[in-house]
C-alpha cells in the first residue's frame, strides 16, 4: 500500500459513514469499512462476498438493483433513503449514496456505496434521547456510578452507549475505547473457564439482542479489545444481558452487567482454584495448562508479526521409568519425588514459562515468543536440556539417593499445528517417539512421525524387531591405501533383508529410522556387531596395525546425550580400542550447532576415536570451520569421483584434496569404479579409495576372505 492509500484506508476506517465497494453486476460486497460492518453488526470477513441487496430492507431484488444502477450517472452520484438490516435483524434508516468507481481498470465495474445514518451519531448519545431526558438521565448516571458491578448500555447494534466506571475498570479499557464501539467488531475475546473460545454469536449480548430474551453466563473469561495486552489479562466474570425495550415495546438495546469473579477465583480453597493447580505439586493443573496453550496460540495468531507473541513451543516432559520408583518404594515415596521434581522446575515460571502437571509423572511446559539472538528451536532444545539437567541432578528423598532421567517431546506453533489441542497432541507424538529411543531423549515433532503413526507402523515395527534380533546385516567395504595398495580398513554399511519386501537399501530405511527414532536401535546393533567382529579379527591378526573400521553416524544419534559414553562402553565390553573405529559424520551436522558439535567431537577425540567427514562437498559447511575441528579423515563424495571426466569436477576434487592436505587431514575418494578415476586420484594426491573397482560392500565372511587374498599393488607399479 502506498502512503496515500494507507492514509485513505485509515480515514475510511474512522468515518462514521459506512463505506462499501460493490461489484456492479452482482452487488456482491468486495470491501467494507469498519464503520460499515459496525453499522450492520457483522464482522467484515462475514460480509465479504455476501450480497449487499440482502442487507437492504425491504430486500432488494436483483431487478431492482439493476434499475437502481441505471440511475447512477457516469459522473456524479445517486442518493436514496433505504433501511439497512443488521445481523440481529434491527433495521436502521440510512441515506445510501451510490457512485461509479473509475479509479482502476477492474474487469468488472465497481460501485462505491456510502451508508449514512439518518439519525446523526451525536443524537444517539445526546440529551434529546426520547427515553431518557433531563433529570432522569442524571439520576441514571449517578445510579450506575454507585454500582459495584460493571454496567454498560448497548444500542441495537451492540455499540456501547454508556458504561459506568466499574465496567471500564473491570475490562481495563479507557472510556474512549469503549464508548460508541461495538462489542462485536472487532469482537471482544470470550472464553469459557476451560479456555474454549466462545463464538461471538453465542455471547450474551448478541443472544439478547437477537432473541429479545435475557441471557446469563455464570462464569466466563473476557478480554476487551483495543489495548495491546498479553496473556493472563482475561478477567473472570459472571455475565447477564437484559434486553431493553422502548416505550413502543420494540428492542432498543440491552443492559450488560459484568460481575467480577476474580476475587472469588483467587480465594484459597475455591473450587476453581483447586482446578487451576495440581494439588500435589501446585504446578498448574492439566486443564489449566492446556487452556494456556490455547490462549498462547490464539494470541500468537492475532499478532503474527509480533516477535514476542508469534511463536509457541510446547514441551511434554516424562520421567523415564517412574513406575519402578512407585513399585519399589510405594506411592507415598513417589509423591515425595514428584514434589521434589516440581520444586526444581517451579522457578522457570519467573521466565514466563508455564508449567503444568498433566499425568502422574508428566509435565507440560509452554513457552512463547522469541529471542532475536537464538533460533526458536535452539531455545526450545536448550530449555529441554535444562529441564533434563534439573530433573537428573541426584535427588535425596527419605535418605535415599535417586537418579532420574527424563524424555522430552517438543512441538511448536505455527510449524506443527494451528490450534492448541493439535499442538499439545503433537508434543505427545514427539514424546512417544522420544520414549521409543530409550531414556533421556529430546525429540521434535515432525510430520513424518504423524504419518508413521498411521501408516508406517508395520515397517517401523519390523525394523526395530530386525535390529533387536540382529536381523540386519553389517557389510564391510574395503578401503585401500593408494600408495601401498594395502587394505587399511573398511566402511561398515548396514543391510536389511526384509522377510517380505526383500533387500531394502539403507538410503530408504535410514531416513525413516531417523524420523521414528528406530535409528538408535540400528546404531546400537551396528556398533555392537562391528565391535565383536573387530575383536575377532584382532585375535586372528587379520587387520594390519593402524587399520580402522568406519561406522556411519546419523546426526540425530550424534546429538543424543550419552552417545559417546554408550559407544565407549560397547567397545570396552569386547576389549576393542576406540582408535580402531572411525566415526563418519556428515556435513549437515556442522551446519547445525557448531558449538555443540565441536564439543562432542573433542570429547570423542579425547577418548581416542577418529572422526571423518563423509560426503564432503555436498553440503554447505564452511571450510573455515574445518581447521577448528579435530577431523582425521575427509571423504570426497562419490558425485565428484564419478564425474572426474568433467573438468569442473576435477577442479573441485583437486581443491578439496589440497585443502585437506594443507590441514593435515587424511583423504578417501568414495565410489571409485574405474582405473581412470583411480589414476586421477593418485596423481591429485588422494590418500585412500573405496569403490567397486576393488570391492563392493561384502558380508563378514567374504570380507575376511578378501583380506586374506588381497595382494597389495603399489601405486608406484602403475
Ligand atoms: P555412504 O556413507 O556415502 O556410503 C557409501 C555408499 O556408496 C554405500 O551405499 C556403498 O554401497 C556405495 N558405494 C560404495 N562404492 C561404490 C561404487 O563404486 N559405486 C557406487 N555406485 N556406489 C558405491 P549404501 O550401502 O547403499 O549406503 C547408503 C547410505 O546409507 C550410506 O552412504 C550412509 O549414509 C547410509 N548408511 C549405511 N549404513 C549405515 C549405518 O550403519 N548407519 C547410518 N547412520 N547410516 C548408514
Ligand atoms: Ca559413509
Ligand atoms: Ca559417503
Amino acid at each position: 500500500m502506498s502512503e496515500a492509500e494507507e492514509l485513505l484506508a485509515l480515514l475510511v476506517d474512522h468515518l462514521q459513514d459506512g463505506v462499501w465497494l460493490l461489484d456492479a453486476d452482482s452487488a456482491a460486497i468486495v470491501e467494507v469499512s469498519r464503520s460499515g460492518s459496525v453499522q450492520v453488526g457483522s464482522r467484515a470477513s462475514t460480509l465479504l462476498e455476501t450480497n449487499f441487496c440482502s442487507l437492504i430492507e425491504p430486500e432488494m431484488t436483483s431487478e431492482a438493483w439493476q434499475l437502481l444502477l441505471a440511475q447512477i450517472p457516469t459522473a456524479g452520484s445517486h442518493t436514496l433513503a433505504v433501511g439497512i438490516r443488521s445481523a440481529i435483524g434491527y433495521v436502521q434508516a440510512v441515506d445510501l449514496t451510490l457512485t461509479r468507481d473509475h479509479s482502476c481498470g477492474h474487469q468488472h465495474e465497481r460501485i462505491l456505496a456510502i451508508t449514512r445514518s439518518q439519525i446523526p451519531e451525536a443524537d444517539l448519545s445526546g440529551a434529546q434521547r426520547p427515553e431518557l431526558t433531563g433529570d432522569l438521565e442524571t439520576l441514571l448516571d449517578a445510579t450506575l456510578e454507585a454500582l459495584g458491578e460493571g454496567v454498560a448500555i448497548l444500542d441495537q447494534l451492540g455499540r456501547v452507549e454508556k458504561a459506568n466506571s466499574a465496567f471500564l475498570e473491570l475490562v481495563d479499557l479507557q472510556q474512549s475505547l469503549v464508548l460508541d464501539h461495538s462489542m462485536f467488531d472487532p469482537p471482544w475475546i470470550w472464553q469459557s473457564v476451560q479456555g474454549d473460545f466462545i463464538e461471538i454469536e453465542d455471547t450474551p449480548p448478541v443472544q439478547a439482542l437477537r432473541t429479545g430474551k435475557a441471557q446469563r453466563l455464570e462464569h466466563v473469561q473476557l478480554r476487551g479489545n483495543g489495548l495491546n495486552r498479553t496473556l493472563g489479562d482475561l478477567i473472570s466474570v459472571e455475565v447477564t444481558c437484559e434486553p431493553l425495550l422502548g416505550e413502543d415495546k420494540t428492542l432498543r438495546g440491552a443492559v450488560l452487567v459484568l460481575s467480577d469473579l476474580t476475587a472469588l477465583v483467587q480465594s484459597v480453597g475455591h473450587r476453581e482454584q483447586i482446578e487451576a493447580t495440581d494439588p500435589l505439586t501446585s504446578l498448574r493443573s492439566r486443564h489449566h495448562i492446556t487452556a494456556q496453550v490455547d490462549a498462547a496460540v490464539r494470541s500468537a495468531e492475532r499478532n503474527p508479526s509480533d516477535p514476542d507473541d508469534a511463536r509457541v513451543g510446547v514441551l511434554h516432559v516424562d520421567l523415564d521409568d517412574f513406575r519402578s520408583v512407585n513399585d519399589t518404594f510405594g506411592t507415598a515415596f513417589g509423591d515425595e519425588v514428584l514434589i521434589a521434581v516440581a520444586d526444581r522446575l517451579r522457578d522457570l515460571t519467573e521466565r514466563h514459562i508455564e508449567i503444568g502437571r498433566v499425568g502422574v509423572d508428566e509435565f507440560l511446559v509452554v513457552i512463547t515468543g522469541n529471542d532475536a539472538s537464538l533460533s526458536f528451536d535452539t531455545r526450545l532444545r536448550r530449555l529441554a536440556e535444562e529441564l533434563q539437567r534439573r530433573i537428573e541432578q541426584p535427588l535425596v528423598v527419605e535418605g535415599l539417593e535417586l537418579r532420574l532421567t527424563a524424555s522430552v517431546g517438543i512441538s511448536r506453533y505455527p510449524a506443527n499445528a494451528s490450534d492448541g489441542a493439535t499442538l499439545v497432541r503433537a508434543a505427545d507424538t514427539a514424546l512417544a517417539a522420544s520414549r521409543r529411543e530409550g531414556r533421556h531423549q529430546v525429540r521434535f515433532f515432525e510430520s513424518s512421525l504423524d504419518k508413521r503413526g498411521r501408516t508406517g507402523l508395520a515397517l517401523d515395527r519390523d525394523l526395530r524387531l530386525a535390529a533387536a534380533q540382529r536381523n540386519l546385516q553389517v557389510y564391510y567395504q574395503p578401503i585401500i591405501d593408494l600408495k601401498s595398495g594395502a587394505v587399511t580398513g573398511a566402511e561398515a554399511l548396514v543391510r536389511w533383508n526384509h522377510p517380505e519386501h526383500g533387500p531394502i537399501p539403507p538410503s530408504i530405511f535410514i531416513p525413516d529410522a531417523e524420523a521414528t527414532g528406530a535409528i538408535s536401535a540400528i546404531s546400537d546393533m551396528v556398533v555392537t556387531t562391528v565391535a565383536e567382529d573387530l575383536a575377532g579379527w584382532n585375535e586372528q591378526s587379520l587387520l594390519k596395525a593402524g587399520s580402522r573400521i568406519a561406522i556411519n553416524i546419523s546426526a540425530t544419534e550424534f546429538e543424543q546425550r550419552g552417545f559417546v559414553q554408550r559407544l565407549a562402553a560397547t567397545l570396552n565390553n569386547v576389549g576393542v580400542l576406540p582408535s580402531q573405529l572411525e566415526l563418519e559424520i556428515t556435513e549437515t551436522l556442522l551446519m547445525r550447532d557448531v558449538e555443540v558439535t565441536a564439543q562432542r567431537l573433542s570429547d570423542l577425540h579425547e577418548l581416542g576415536f577418529l572422526v571423518s567427514l563423509d560426503d564432503f562437498g555436498t553440503g554447505y559447511s564452511s571450510l573455515s570451520h574445518l581447521h577448528m575441528l579435530p577431523l582425521h579423515t575427509l571423504k570426497v563424495d562419490r558425485c565428484f569421483v564419478s564425474e572426474l571426466g568433467d573438468g569442473r569436477s576435477q577442479t573441485i576434487t583437486r581443491a578439496i584434496l589440497n585443502l585437506a592436505q594443507g590441514l593435515g587431514i587424511h583423504t578417501v575418494g568414495e565410489g571409485v569404479e574405474t582405473e581412470d578415476q583411480r589414476r586421477f586420484l593418485i596423481e591429485a594426491g588422494c590418500d585412500s579409495v573405496q569403490g567397486f573397482l576393488y570391492a563392493p560392500p561384502l558380508p563378514r565372511l567374504a570380507f575376511e576372505k578378501f583380506m586374506k587374498n588381497h595382494r597389495p599393488v603399489s601405486a608406484l607399479a602403475v
